[in-house]
């Protein structure tokens, strides 16, 4: 079961570990609550590509996330 903590300060906007199953989300790198709310998506899509055993590298995972959060908007 994946598990989400908030941390007031870190490098990058979020970070997910399959080992743990658990996202970190850095909130001094939000600007709003539905920023946090896209970061926390983002962060969970992760997990979900993990846990299907879906194989792809780092970029291709980034790539399909950014493809999925403007897929309403580029497919009409
Ligand atoms: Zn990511």
């Amino acid at each position: 079961m994946v598990s989400v903590d908030f941390k007031i300060v870190g490098d990058d906007r979020g970070a997910y570990y399959e080992e743990s199953e658990r996202a970190l989300i850095f909130l001094s790198k939000h600007e709003s609550l539905e920023d946090i709310y896209k970061t926390i998506t983002h962060e969970l899509i992760h997990h979900c590509i993990n846990k299907f055993n879906i194989t792809l590298d780092e970029d291709q995972e980034e790539s399909l996330i950014f493809q999925m959060s403007w897929a309403e908007f580029s497919l009409n």
